[in-house]
């Protein structure tokens, strides 16, 4: 079994297997305490865009996951709302969603280790944002496609 996973390139943790293991005491602690769940969406998300073989298999779940880091990091105080717009967006779009380009092989330097350390809600967020930050930054080619869909979106919820 590779010491480090292939999707996100972690090292020693057991391979893809072993970072999951990671990802899914993270998503337990989430459960048990609400500051650590109302940061938990974004866990998932960026988690998800350097795995996106298992979490991003269909167009609409990898524009859900993209969109996701892209609203948490750029959107502040609005974040709420346009989240509930991209849903409500998705949920009804008929046409398969075609993100183009396809996602990059290199998905940032840092990884869900970077996270799975911190003590304290306070320290969590930080390494959380900085963490989503890098992954974000190595999507880049993506960043274009993740606005249209974002503007669609919102569009979509002035109309209705
Ligand atoms: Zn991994």
């Amino acid at each position: 079994m590779a010491e480090f996973c292939p999707d996100c390139g972690a090292q020693g943790v057991a391979g893809r297997e072993g970072c999951e293991v990671l990802f899914q005491a993270l998503t337990g602690k989430a459960f048990s305490n609400v500051g650590w769940f109302a940061l938990h969406r974004l866990v998932v998300d960026v988690y998800a865009l350097q795995h996106p073989d298992k979490y991003c298999r269909s167009g609409k779940s990898l524009v859900a996951h993209l969109t996701g880091v892209c609203v948490a990091l750029e959107y502040g105080e609005r974040k709420t709302a346009v989240n509930r717009a991209i849903q409500q967006w998705l949920s009804g779009a008929s046409q398969p969603l075609r993100p183009d380009p396809p996602p990059p092989r290199q998905r940032g330097q840092l990884t869900i280790v970077s996270i799975s350390q911190a003590h304290s809600l306070p320290e969590f967020h930080d390494a959380l944002y900085t963490w989503a930050r890098d992954v974000w930054q190595a999507w880049q080619s993506l960043h274009p496609y993740a606005h249209e869909c974002i503007q669609a979106a919102l569009n979509q919820k002035k109309d209705g």
